[in-house]
């Protein structure tokens, strides 16, 4: 019979680690399973804010140093500004720093830590997961057994499709899901600014961004109304003028989907939990994921812990730890709908005033219990 472990965590994004992280410090016996070799690119604007910041050092003493000591850091600013494509419509100053990393190397990172807590890293694709044998079967052939499963495996999660079939949750992408595209350019001769803008008015439901790095430019556009990749490469490509520097063949544009409100209120079944992505827990008006898989992670680590000998309780458990995340996101979700198609037409002064508030409420952070 091959060995039981008492955690099986599948995908080594910053949901994956976390929880890998907390457990084994914990001296849970933890198996990540990661498909792809590490470093992996991710496609990410790589934005953290000041709570993410905040709670990752929680769990991983020393980050903001390591960042900047390996130079994962692109760009820290507390600069914004909104505008649609001809207009600036409010800039401003926030309370804490946006920083903006390099999402390979910030994911290396807590891989690398992971492993040093004494979890263990396989590189394996999970493709089949049997919630009542509590055990999954991977691209290999191999089978392994748990106690307990966690799906951090992203927004096309496996995890989530097989609970969805067994009609305990919903499938990824049914309630709200955006197209996102992304690219890097180079700043060299652009008059890229040195902060982070957000572009309004340019997609239904959505927005586009520029965010500056060292040298590169990144920038993207997303969607949850317009699904087509062809019109949305077209209004990215237009927003730095027809015939502009994104219209040069060789600029790659890639496309990811991004759970834009597309969160589980019950996200897992008995001993079978989903975090981050694969929850749909990214934040449904600026599509913010890195705190919430980094948060949710660390409590469905929690929820592992308290509920040690009583497994079947433990999904009902981290629904209720969940609470305070799930009513921010049903209220970004409101505003999003509410709010969003109307920036543009704001009056600048009642705009700042707004977007002010919005950025401190973007900090308010769970207590970590
Ligand atoms: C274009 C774009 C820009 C974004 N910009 C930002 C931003 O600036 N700031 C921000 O906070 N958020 C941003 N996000 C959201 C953020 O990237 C995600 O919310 C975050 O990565 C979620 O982390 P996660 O650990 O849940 O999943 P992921 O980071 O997606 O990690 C999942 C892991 O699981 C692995 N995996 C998947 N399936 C399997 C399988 N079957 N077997 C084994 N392994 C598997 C994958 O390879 C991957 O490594 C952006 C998203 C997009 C698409």
């Amino acid at each position: 019979m091959s060995k039981i472990y008492d955690v099986i965590i599948i995908g080594c994004g910053p949901a994956g680690t976390t929880a890998g992280i907390v457990l084994a410090r914990k001296g849970v016996d933890v198996l990540i399973l990661e498909k792809k070799a590490f470093p992996r690119f991710k496609l990410c604007a790589g934005m953290l804010t000041q709570k993410t910041l905040d709670f990752a050092e929680s769990i991983y003493p020393g980050l903001e140093r390591k960042l900047e000591q390996k130079e994962i850091i692109r760009n820290k600013t507390k600069e914004y500004c909104i505008r649609t494509k001809d207009r600036q419509l409010c800039s401003g100053r926030s309370k804490d720093s946006f920083v903006l990393v390099d999402r390979q190397q910030y994911d290396q990172l807590w891989h690398d830590k992971a492993s040093a807590s004494g979890a263990v890293i396989r590189q394996e694709h999970v493709v089949q997961v049997d919630v009542t044998a509590s055990r999954v079967v991977t691209h290999s052939g191999r089978v392994y057994r748990a106690r307990y499963i966690l799906g951090a495996d992203g927004g096309a999660s496996r995890v989530r499709k097989t609970l969805a079939r067994e009609k305990v949750v919903r499938p990824p992408w049914s309630r709200g899901a955006a197209l996102a595209l992304e690219t890097f350019v180079s700043r060299e001769g652009k008059a890229f600014p040195d902060y982070p803008e957000l572009i309004v008015g340019v997609v239904p439901d959505g927005y586009a961004w520029s965010f500056p790095g060292r040298s590169r430019q990144r920038v993207g556009i997303c969607s949850a109304r317009t699904l087509d990749g062809k019109i949305l490469k077209n209004r990215l490509q237009n927003l730095w003028g027809e015939g502009g520097f994104l219209n040069n063949g060789q600029i790659r544009i890639q496309g990811h989907v991004l759970p834009y409100g597309d969160y589980e209120k019950s996200p897992g079944y008995k001993n079978v939990l989903l975090l981050g992505d694969a929850a749909g827990l990214a934040e449904p008006l600026l599509g913010e994921g890195i705190y919430y898989a980094h948060a949710s992670a660390g409590l469905a680590a929690q929820a592992v812990m308290d509920c040690w000998s009583k497994t079947d309780r433990t999904a009902f458990l981290y629904a209720g730890l969940l609470g305070d995340i799930l009513k921010e996101m049903r209220f970004r979700w409101y505003l999003r709908k509410a709010g969003l198609g109307l920036l543009p037409v704001l009056e600048s002064r009642f705009l700042s005033t707004f977007v002010h508030r919005f950025f401190s409420r973007l900090e308010s952070r769970i207590q970590r219990r």
